[in-house]
């Protein structure tokens, strides 16, 4: 037996038509939590989606409250919520949909100190748009073998990876691809702009990919996406490591 009531059979039954998700792939997907750090413009889409494919534990982590400026693309929040926690307005909006997906909060920022709070995830997602939380995050996963995905959106321009970190053959992270070791001063999405559109994509193809990934329906791991929203141009880039990583030992 898998771990759906017969009112989640209800709200996923046209899904759970699907090939894909068969008794045997329900079971594993029942069973994945997944970590998402930042409910923001890829974060809102990517929570919704995957509450909407039947996962059933989610992780929210995100320190800021709604603000006006969010609405174009944070499709969780609307008017109404300025001012409110994000993680409890999105906490709240997705239990509408399935109330029985275990949603848990952190309403912090992600940094050293409150890390290991991620510890029991299968997967973390870093939809923060902060470098510094990319690089902790990273490391975090690969010492602890959480599998991490990585996704960035600026402008038109998204930029989406899944790394392996349980199943580690040969040594590739975010710092194998990007190896500025100091803070770079990386355009944000605050000072060069970002579509609402471009955003959302990106929190799909990050659900697709997770959901790929768990039920063996497309390898995955270290292939960088990359996807011109306004071209609607799409390119998967299979990623190895030459460069020296100063995290290839632990
Ligand atoms: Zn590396």
């Amino acid at each position: 037996m898998n771990n759906y009531s017969e009112g989640e059979y209800e709200i996923f039954s046209r899904l759970f038509i699907l090939d894909e998700f068969s008794e045997e792939n329900l079971k594993k997907i029942s069973k994945i939590k997944i970590g998402i750090v930042g409910i923001g413009g890829i974060g809102c889409p990517l929570s919704q989606y995957l509450v909407n494919s039947g996962i059933k534990k989610l992780l929210l982590v995100d320190g800021d409250i709604v603000e006006k400026s969010n609405l174009n693309r944070q499709t969780l929040f609307n008017l109404n919520d300025i001012g409110k926690k994000k993680v409890e307005v999105a906490k709240d909006k997705l239990k509408l949909i399935n109330t029985e997906c275990e949603i848990n909060v952190i309403d912090k920022k992600i940094d050293t100190s409150n890390l290991n709070s991620l510890n029991k995830c299968s997967i973390i997602v870093d939809a923060a748009d902060d470098w510094l939380t990319s690089k902790i995050l990273n490391e975090y996963c690969l010492k602890n073998s959480i599998n991490f995905l990585y996704s960035s959106v600026i402008k038109h321009d998204l930029q989406i990876i899944l790394f392996e970190n349980t199943n580690l053959k040969n040594h590739l992270c975010l710092n194998c691809i990007f190896p500025n070791k100091d803070d770079a001063n990386l355009p944000r999405c605050s000072t060069i702009g970002i579509s609402g559109i471009s955003a959302g994509l990106a929190g799909l193809i990050a659900a697709q990919k997770i959901i790929n990934f768990y039920l063996n329906l497309e390898d995955e791991t270290n292939k960088m996406t990359i996807f011109d929203g306004k071209k609607l141009s799409i390119d998967n880039i299979i990623i190895k490591s030459k460069h020296k990583c100063y995290l290839n030992s632990v």
